[in-house]
């Protein structure tokens, strides 16, 4: 199938807008991003690499020099710049329904008109967010996971009006950069894969938020029992613990199920600023993890 993208732009390069414009790069897409924030992609940069080291050499990046692929994205001080000639615009802006609503309405406003506009979401469907824009046919949730710690795959789905070849554009674009596609046939907050992820992530947090466990006990089982190099606190402690916040208030503000509500312990982290690797301290304490230690599952 013929590739309809050429120039990707990234809106917001925090933790994963920066590992989808290297990863575009590194496979010679042109990469254009954009960010309020000026440092967020050199930060992103720095964190993906402690990832890389503690993921047991782990990763989708076919490259041996990080730096030179992040090098050819094309970092822009204005939005409409980056934006400029885009193919595709995929947003990673915090989680915050109201903040993607805003920019996706800008997005409309100056991205060429047969740009596909795509949101990289951890929770909120497309559907939530297509009313902001005047061409809801060529929007969809393009959900990408920590590619850092090898994890190559995308949850795709579409909203009320996106049409399928806007979806098998996608799609194939995913494919394209070394990714699996999980395709969604039917709206559902979560997705595909992150609604199972999302179900241990509530579990987890909350045997250690009411005192059961240490973290630690899980992490250790956990890469006892998959044999993987990372337990699902590492792997909270890498996405960022003000994102994981974020997204499980998306499913308690769904729900209005209690158990659904983050635990307190988990807020008072936040108020403390041990957002993860982002501050250098949140389950774990970085750049040196205890769980990447030889003799962390010895317990
Ligand atoms: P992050 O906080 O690391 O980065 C967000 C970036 O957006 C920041 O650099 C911030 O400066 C920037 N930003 C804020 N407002 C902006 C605006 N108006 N215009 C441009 N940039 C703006 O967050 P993240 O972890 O990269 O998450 C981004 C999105 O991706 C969220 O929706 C999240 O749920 C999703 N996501 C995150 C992960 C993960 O592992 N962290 C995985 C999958 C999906």
């Amino acid at each position: 199938m013929e590739n309809k993208i050429r120039k990707v732009a990234v809106i917001g390069t925090g933790t994963l807008g920066t590992q989808i414009a290297v990863l575009a790069a590194c496979y010679d897409y042109e990469v254009s991003a954009y960010d309020t924030d000026e440092e967020s992609f050199s930060r992103g940069l720095q964190n993906l690499k402690i990832a890389f080291r503690t993921a047991g050499g782990k990763s989708p990046f076919p490259t041996d020099d990080v730096d030179k692929e992040a090098n050819k994205v094309m970092f822009c001080k204005d939005l409409a710049e980056a934006l400029r000639d885009a193919d595709l615009v995929i947003e990673a802006v915090p989680e915050d329904l109201e903040l993607k609503r805003k920019t996706f309405e800008r997005l409309d406003a100056l991205a060429p008109r047969g740009a596909i506009l795509a949101t990289n979401s951890s929770s909120l469907p497309i559907s939530k967010i297509e009313t902001a824009t005047t061409r809801p046919e060529q929007c969809l949730n393009t959900h990408f996971y920590y590619l850092g710690a090898g994890i190559n795959m995308a949850d795709v789905m579409g909203g009320t009006k996106t049409t399928p070849e806007v979806i098998e554009t996608v799609t194939a674009w995913v494919r394209s950069i070394g990714c699996v596609p999980l395709t969604v046939k039917k709206e559902i907050l979560g997705f595909c894969f992150n609604r199972v992820w999302r179900a241990i992530k509530r579990e987890v947090l909350y045997m250690w938020g009411e005192g059961f466990v240490d973290f630690r006990d899980i992490d250790r089982a956990w890469m006892i029992f998959t044999g993987t190099t990372w337990g699902p606190f590492s792997l909270m402690d890498n996405v960022g613990l003000d994102v994981v916040y974020d997204i499980e208030m998306v499913y308690y503000n769904e729900s209005k199920d209690p158990k659904d509500h983050p635990p307190e312990a988990l807020k008072a982290k936040l108020d403390r600023n041990e957002l993860g690797i982002k501050t250098n301290k949140g389950f774990y304490t970085y750049p040196d993890p205890e769980y990447s230690r030889p003799d962390f599952l010895k317990g």
